[in-house]
């Protein structure tokens, strides 16, 4: 072996291929290389000084890449001092760099023979200039950075094996100014191999935190950071402008602020990426994108929120991340408990609640005709929306809870409720919202309790009062019960009333005593809740007013009382002469005739009071004057074409005071109007019927001239039934509409044509008794309102009035049945408007191209026949007055046959036409009337009655009246003793009902 150190030196260098690990070398990525000897394949070119020092030699680094080093080992001589300077290396941004060696250095003590001489350092410096200054070298002008030693120069295997050690060393220099320098490698006598030479400085590398780019960015010299501004990566916002620190170091300090990755993108690598298909992301944020929920779908990458599949539905509130939902499924088990005119609902939730949960309920509230006893929908149902004074509880709509209580509800009524499960989505899905449906029947309730109770009058002895009609009635009021007592009392003894009307006067009360009162009202089902007890007093007795005043009260009392004294006898005495000289009166023979109290044998033809050559003659033949003292005005009820309608009292001397209805004739009347108003009285005064409006005489000797008839309680039909809506069993409606046809009956008898028949000229007692009234000729048509002018002249209520009365005024009896028809299907529909808002031209276009009003709700199929019949063309065959009351009749005496409905069953064969003759379209509303037109009329097939007389009425029993469901007592024995009346009154008799 070769014991040159040289050599020895070498040979170990070669070995450092063989102990170093071959990995590739990378370096951080916070160094910059500026200069790296590795990585230069030829030459370096070098400045070696003096030339026989440093040498440049090929080698192998430990990856067998070839690589140049630099050797000295001038061990053997003294003065050494040889340098190795680099090429002129640019700074580039670098305040400070970095030098790394690697190197070997051999132990002097491995040397033999060397001992004084060896050295085991080397000395590193660097010369700063602003340009390469080529060959040009000089020592002095070079800066020392320190002087390098090996940490080892060789290390003692476990084997005793010596291996060299490859020693690397980093030096920093800085801060640099110039634009580049050079480094040198002084040696003064070691034996060193510089392997590789490394120049570098550091940096904070391009990075991306948070979502923010921050770029190459060289540190400052100082111990001071650089503070770096950050840019968002596409497709992200700033939430806080992100910043960061460059450490001297080189490394990334203390990231501040962020970005986030806009809607329908997420955070991937560093990156915003768009959402795939089947995801969204509605909001800005570094959240991933959520999958689809339920029943959604997003068919595009990028997707903010996720579309509703086909009948689900988002509600504006609903959060993206909310599944779809769907309106619920209607509400279940429907269930209703009648408490008279309230009904408890209870149901159960919807078996969908369509996947959310605020679902609330609404109950809608509608009142039906058209349904059967047991509910069931009997075809053609119209209904209108319950009036507003129908309550809930505790409300109709935004219910929580799965029951409701509806009060103030109508007696015997069909109502039918809707109840709706809704939920946030049910408005954007109208066509897909259900209902449950319950059809319910109130029972007979008890009228409601009276509130209102006023004190009109007060004296010593009597106090008159008035009240208003409780809210709800539940039915027609019969009286009203008025019960008080002393307050001091208790109640202990009491005083009971009735009154029939809104008012009363209590007498012989105790003056100025404190008295309490309450007042029920009275229907068919039975006395309602009594009214809240009101209080009143009578005046204080006028004698025990201060012993100042008493004398001068005592004056005046004393007076008045024989004023009063005075007055009355007077009185007696003129009334007496006047009755006395009444009933001497020539008239009075016929007032008697003319009234109908002496029956003639045989039929009376009526008399057209203007063929009298004076119709003021025709009066005084057919009406008693009266005088006007007989009468007491009480108040106005009505109002006629010629003056106002008055309820009053009649007191004919030694007869019971009765109740009248007085029409007067207004001030400044000419002759005609004063002819044309007693006309009616002429008229009215020839009939004497049950159902006819009965005249009680005139007055036209005195002003104002007064018509004075029997008092109708109720008022006009018309609005009576509409005030009574659905309020009459069917059984009363006949009742009525026989009563009806029977006053007919006797004025067609009569020879009378009445020309305007109409539920509004038909007036109704307290019995329910109808009387047929407003009699007149061309001045009846000029008065009602319903009168419009035809194109032949003159006024006609175009809607009860026959085709050919209309075309040509031929005004007959048969015309009246034709209006008779019309009064029926206004009986049935409680008041409803003949073909509704359609107009007068309408109408008579229709009826001549052959529509018929429909039947009207709940109306008994042969009570439509029978209004079908007397709309016949051909004014021969409609029927007679005479069968219509016995029509009527029959059904009264078979009440199981009104059960039969026009809506629900086949129609009834035709009692009196030809059937081909009376193809008539029946529409359940006017729409589908209207809607109907041009339509096929229908066939209709009847199993009613037959006309016949009234012979069997009076065999009707209570028992019968049980079957149709009359159940309570009253009703039943006032109906049977109505129908044995009735039977009585088979010729012209009225129907109590
Ligand atoms: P008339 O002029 O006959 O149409 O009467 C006008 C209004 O007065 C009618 O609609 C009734 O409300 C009322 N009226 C007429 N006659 C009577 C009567 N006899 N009893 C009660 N009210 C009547």
């Amino acid at each position: 072996m070769d014991c040159n150190p040289r050599s020895l030196f070498f040979i170990l260098l070669l070995l450092l291929s063989c102990v170093t690990p071959a990995f590739p070398v990378i370096y951080p990525p916070n160094e910059v290389n500026l200069l790296d000897s590795k990585a230069s394949q030829g030459e370096l070119g070098w400045i070696s000084y003096p030339s026989h020092g440093w040498e440049e030699i090929s080698g192998v680094d430990e990856h067998y890449t070839p690589i140049r080093t630099f050797q000295v080992c001038n061990v053997m001589e003294y003065s050494q001092n040889n340098w190795l300077r680099t090429n002129w290396i640019p700074r580039q941004s670098a305040q400070k760099i970095y030098v790394e060696l690697k190197f070997t250095l051999r132990d002097c003590n491995s040397i033999p023979l060397v001992l004084g001489t060896c050295k085991e350092t080397f000395n590193l410096l660097y010369l700063e200039t602003d340009d390469d200054q080529g060959s040009h070298f000089r020592e002095h002008q070079f800066s020392k950075i320190d002087t390098i030693a090996a940490d080892e120069s060789f290390t003692q295997t476990d084997l005793g094996d010596r291996i060299l050690k490859l020693n690397t060393e980093v030096r920093e220099v800085g801060p640099l100014t110039k634009k580049g320098f050079y480094l040198a490698f002084q040696d003064v006598g070691a034996c060193v191999a510089l392997v590789s030479v490394r120049v570098y400085f550091k940096k904070c590398p391009y990075t991306v935190r948070n979502l923010a780019t921050f770029p190459d960015t060289v540190p400052m010299d100082s111990h001071s950071l650089v503070e770096v501004k950050g840019l968002c990566v596409n497709h992200s916002k700033e939430e806080e402008p992100p910043r960061m620190y460059c450490s001297t170091e080189g490394e990334w300090l203390v990231p501040i602020g962020k970005c986030l990755c806009n809607p329908g993108y997420e955070e991937r690598s560093n990156t915003c990426q768009m959402c795939r298909a089947g995801f969204y992301k509605s909001a800005l944020g570094n959240l991933e994108c959520s999958k689809c929920p339920p029943h959604s779908f997003s068919h595009h990458e990028g997707s903010l929120h996720c579309g509703c599949e086909k009948n689900f539905f988002r509600a504006e509130g609903d959060p993206a991340s909310m599944a779809c939902t769907r309106p619920p499924s209607a509400p279940r088990n429907v269930i209703s408990s009648i408490n008279e005119t309230s009904v408890i609902l209870d149901w159960s939730w919807p078996e969908d609640t369509g996947g959310r949960r605020d679902v609330t309920f609404t109950v809608l509230c509608k009142r039906c005709r058209g349904v059967t006893a047991n509910g069931s929908n009997s075809g053609t149902q119209r209904c209108e929306p319950c009036r507003s004074n129908v309550r809930f509880l505790p409300r109709a709509a935004g219910l929580h809870n799965t029951t409701v209580t509806v009060g103030d509800l109508l007696a015997h009524t069909n109502y039918t409720f809707e109840i709706e499960a809704l939920n946030g989505v049910s408005a954007l899905a109208p066509k897909m919202r259900q209902y449950a449906a319950v059809t319910i029947t109130t029972n007979q309730a008890a009228p409601s309790p009276v509130t209102v109770i006023r004190k009109e009058k007060t004296s010593r002895n009597s106090v008159s009062l008035s009240w208003q009609e409780p809210e709800r009635p539940n039915g027609i009021i019969l009286d009203y019960e008025i019960k008080y007592y002393e307050k001091e009392e208790q109640e202990t003894s009491y005083t009971i009333l009735r009154a029939r009307g809104c008012n009363v006067t209590l007498n012989g009360l105790k003056s100025n005593t404190a008295y309490l009162l309450q007042i029920r009202a009275r229907t068919a089902a039975g006395y309602g809740a009594s009214s809240p007890t009101f209080q009143f007093e009578t005046s204080p007795d006028s004698f025990s007013i201060s012993s100042e005043s008493s004398q001068v009260v005592l004056i005046a009392i004393s007076a008045a009382v024989a004023i009063i004294l005075l007055t009355v006898l007077l009185y007696v005495l003129i009334g007496r002469f006047c009755c006395r000289s009444k009933s001497k009166h020539p008239d009075e023979k016929r007032l008697h005739f003319g009234n109908g109290h002496l029956r003639l044998p045989g039929i009376r033809t009526y008399v057209d009071p203007h063929t009298y050559e004076d119709p003021s003659q025709a009066v005084h033949e057919f009406a008693k004057e009266l005088d006007a003292s007989c009468i007491a005005i009480d108040k106005v009820v009505g109002a006629g074409e010629f003056g106002e309608v008055c309820s009053g009292r009649l007191k004919l001397p030694s007869k019971k005071e009765i109740c009248v209805a007085i029409k007067t004739l207004k001030g400044g009347y000419t002759d005609k109007q004063r002819r044309d108003f007693l006309a009616e009285a002429s008229i009215m005064g020839q009939f004497d019927h049950p159902n006819i409006i009965r005249l009680e005489g005139v007055v036209t000797r005195s002003k104002p001239v007064m018509i004075v008839t029997e008092y109708m309680e109720n008022g006009s039909l018309d609005s009576f039934l509409r005030k009574h809506d659905a309020q009459f069993t069917g059984i009363q409606l006949v009742g009525m509409l026989r009563g009806i046809a029977s006053g007919m009956k006797y004025l067609s008898d009569m020879g009378y044509v009445h020309r305007d028949l109409a539920a509004r000229n038909i007036l109704v007692n307290s019995n329910l008794v109808c009387k047929v009234s407003d009699f007149g000729l061309s001045r009846v048509l000029e008065d009602d309102p319903e009168a419009a002018y035809t194109t032949r002249g003159g006024k006609i209520p175009i809607r009860w009035t026959a085709p050919e009365a209309i075309a040509y005024r031929k005004f007959t009896s048969a015309s009246d049945a034709w209006s008779y028809g019309i009064v029926l299907w206004e009986v049935m529909s409680y008041g409803e408007r003949p073909y509704w808002e359609m107009s007068n031209q309408d109408v008579i276009k229709a009826v001549d191209e052959g529509y018929r009003l429909p039947p009207p709700m709940d109306c008994p199929a042969t009570l439509y026949q029978l209004m079908l019949d007397c709309w016949q063309k051909e004014r021969n065959n409609r029927p007679k007055f005479e069968q219509i009351v016995s029509i009527l009749d029959k059904l009264i005496r078979n009440p199981g046959s009104l059960k039969i409905t026009a809506n629900t069953t086949s129609r009834p064969a035709n009692l009196l036409l030809d059937r081909s003759s009376s193809e008539v379209p029946s529409m359940g509303t006017m729409g589908d009337w209207m809607d109907g037109m041009r339509t096929l009329p229908c066939k209709e097939a009847f199993s009613g009655v037959s006309y016949s007389s009234c012979d069997t009425l009076a065999k009707t029993s209570t028992e019968d009246l049980k079957k149709v469901g009359v159940t309570i007592v009253g009703p039943q024995k006032k109906i049977v003793s109505s129908l044995k009346a009735l039977d009585s009154h088979t010729k012209n008799g009225p129907v109590p009902v």
